[in-house]
């Protein structure tokens, strides 16, 4: 299934990744859905309760904040790019260079499993359908 664009969230990450939009119990519909589907952690979240992004017109941190990156989105991205191999400032660079659909293309074709076509997620090692390898994450 295409990636909807809705999905990607303010700071850059990619909701159609995320373990708890992947799995079958308590599934969240990502940062863009409503409140009550979403995860405590991520209902707190203090990018996407951002002031500043609140008063921006565009939806993603990159564009008219005066202060990005801020501490709080690099801090994120470091943590993201340590453990999973996935940055969401690189996301975001993207997202302004070619624009969100061709963002989505690519990374529908960057994260498909080789193996049985499914989406692969960010946080595991392996695909949740067939344990085919997500060759991004980071080696232990
Ligand atoms: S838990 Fe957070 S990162 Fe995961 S899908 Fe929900 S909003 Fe997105
Ligand atoms: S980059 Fe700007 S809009 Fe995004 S969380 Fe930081 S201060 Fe808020
Ligand atoms: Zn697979």
């Amino acid at each position: 299934m295409p990636i909807k664009t809705t999905l990607i969230a303010p700071c850059g990450m990619n909701c159609a990744l995320c373990l708890a939009f992947q799995r079958e119990k308590n599934i969240c519909l990502g940062c863009n859905g409503p409140n009550k589907d979403k995860s405590h952690y991520c209902r707190k979240c203090s990018i996407k309760n951002c002031e500043k992004l609140a008063r921006s017109s565009s939806r993603f941190c990159s564009s008219s904040c005066s202060s990005f990156p801020c501490r709080r989105l690099k801090q994120l991205d470091q943590r993201y790019q340590n453990k999973y191999g996935m940055s969401m400032l690189e996301n975001l660079k993207s997202i302004e260079a070619k624009g969100i659909r061709k963002f989505v293309i690519q990374e529908e074709a960057k994260w498909t499993c080789k193996k049985c076509g499914s989406l692969l997620c960010v946080h595991r090692e392996s695909c949740l359908n067939c344990s085919g390898r997500n060759k991004g994450y980071p080696k232990k």
